[in-house]
């Protein structure tokens, strides 16, 4: 009964999950059909493993954006301070909301919470 764990099939997933890496091997060896399974997750992992640099790429891009985008923020709230100085709750609010942003998108910031750029 023992030598059965391999060849009986009880599904590619099941066989996958509980198997071990050696008697799924083996078991590969004697159901086409799980071959056939495995072959196309080992495609689909490939791809995955080829489209990861573009995955990386275009969160670097959404980063260089989001920083460029806090930047004029912090710089427009910075040169606006004068004008809102008739309201100083206007004023708290534009330059806590900045602060918020930036340290949550975990940018670097200076002593006054602006955006703080080498
Ligand atoms: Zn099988």
């Amino acid at each position: 009964m023992k030598e059965n764990n391999t060849t009986n099939c009880n599904g590619y997933e099941a066989m996958f999950t509980f198997l071990g890496d050696e008697d799924f091997q083996k078991h590969l060896e004697t159901c086409e059909e799980c071959a056939a399974e495995h072959a196309k997750m080992q495609r689909v992992s490939e791809l995955i493993q080829e489209a990861k640099p573009y995955i990386k790429q275009k969160k670097k891009q959404w980063k260089v954006l989001a920083t460029a985008a806090v930047f004029f923020a912090a710089v427009f709230a910075t040169l606006s301070v004068p004008l809102c100085m008739v309201g100083v709750d206007v004023y708290d609010n534009v330059v806590a909301q900045n602060t918020y942003d930036a340290q949550e998108l975990g940018l670097p910031v200076d002593e006054y919470g602006f955006l703080y750029i080498e």
